[in-house]
């Protein structure tokens, strides 16, 4: 079981529990002494229990799965969780920072036969 089947299980059943407590409100909410939506009141209740069951479901599933960690049981139940081979950032493939222009903040271009950095932006070495 992954993550995201907790997460909805959760989801699902809040909304459910939710909808049947509000169903069953609405049979005692009615003025007229008797309980006029009997059957309104009994979805109620069986929303409210099997959204209740489903939100516990839900939580415990969320709670193994926090606390599973870095085991390998969940890797090849869920594919699509495990993490994509990240793309490596733009500046990886050069160590050396390029320093930036103090004044204008463009980064400087190394010029070998002056040994300094000259800045194309502002036409001066810096
Ligand atoms: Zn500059």
């Amino acid at each position: 079981m992954s993550k995201e089947v907790g997460l909805a299980l959760t989801i699902v059943g809040a909304i459910g529990a939710l909808i049947g407590v509000i169903l069953m409100l609405s049979c005692t909410a009615s003025f007229f002494g008797t309980c006029v939506q009997h059957a309104y009141s009994s979805v109620g209740v069986l929303a409210a229990l099997g959204g209740g069951a489903m939100l516990l479901v839900g939580i415990v599933l969320l709670a193994t799965a926090k606390s599973g960690g870095p085991g390998p049981s969940i890797s090849p139940f869920s594919p699509a969780f495990s993490p994509a081979y990240p793309a490596p950032p733009q500046g990886a493939a050069n160590p050396v920072a390029t320093p930036l222009c103090n004044v204008c903040g463009q980064p400087l271009a190394w010029i070998a036969q002056n040994n300094r950095w000259y800045c194309s932006r502002c036409g001066q070495y810096r």
